[in-house]
């Protein structure tokens, strides 16, 4: 088995285990590293890296930490959905292997129930903690006071307390051991993670070879001038700069999609 460490506070290892067996890899925590140094869902320190930098630095100071070759990084975010519906939860697993000089990013993302609410009342709870997932805690902020990762019947006493002094924000508490939802999500980037791996630059033979590219241009139909519709995904070696264009089996767009028969 290959050890590979994996820099996580919140419980994560679990998620990546059985994805990452398959390669012969076997996944240990290292811990030592205040990872919400990085910036944290709570809210306490501001974020100063995008989350794909975030990823990586994490990764490296795994291996660095543990002496591996091969460290992961995770980062999640929370952003509003599409058309500002819902909110949609990514995931990025970095790995990085010091001795061969190669990072591979993976990602995953799905619309997730996360929410807020500010109440000024505790009858307010009686319709909100049904709709909470099973298993999925919450926190509670009040100004500069904050309790994390409680249940429904814990964040209900905290907010009939804290109630009497005004009003409170009720949250999803986002980490990922306190939600099931954003566990699933971390799953699926485990999957991604390994199915990127497993694709090998053809020339130089690095992992990471993914077709992720959006290749414009998919003829019409019926005039068979490009439209704007994907024909297929571009594959770009980080290393070499090799590509290979992945294209898709239908070879013609829908005249609806053109400028030239629908303008
Ligand atoms: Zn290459
Ligand atoms: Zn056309």
């Amino acid at each position: 088995m290959q050890q590979v460490a994996f820099l996580t506070q919140h419980g994560k290892v679990p998620l990546l285990t059985e994805a990452l067996a398959a390669l012969g890899w076997q996944i240990q925590a290292v811990s030592g590293f205040d990872t919400d140094l990085l910036g944290s869902f709570a809210g306490e320190r501001p974020r100063f890296m995008t989350a794909a930098e975030c990823a990586l630095r994490k990764a490296t100071l795994a291996a660095e930490l543990s002496g591996s070759a091969i460290g992961i990084g995770s980062e999640g975010s929370f952003n509003a959905g599409p058309y500002g519906l819902g909110t949609l939860n990514q995931e990025l697993l970095c790995c990085v292997n010091i001795d061969e000089g190669w990072a591979v990013t993976a990602v995953a993302q799905q619309l997730c129930s996360a929410r807020s609410w500010q109440l000024t009342e505790a009858a307010m709870l009686q319709t909100i903690l049904p709709t909470i997932p099973d298993g999925q805690l919450l926190l509670v902020k009040q100004g500069a006071r904050l309790e994390k990762a409680l249940t429904p019947a814990q964040a209900l006493l905290c907010c009939e307390q804290w109630l009497a002094e005004g009003a409170v924000t009720l949250e999803y508490d986002l980490r990922a051991h306190c939600s099931p939802e954003r566990q699933q999500v971390i799953r699926l980037a485990a999957d991604n993670l390994r199915q990127r791996l497993q694709q090998l630059c053809p020339r130089c033979h690095k992992p990471g070879f993914w077709p992720e590219l959006p290749l414009a241009g998919l003829p019409c139909a019926d005039c068979g001038l490009p439209t704007s519709q994907p024909r297929g995904l571009r594959a770009c070696c980080r290393y070499c700069d090799y590509q290979q264009d992945f294209l898709h089996s239908s070879g013609f767009a829908d005249p609806a999609n053109c400028p030239q028969c629908n303008p």
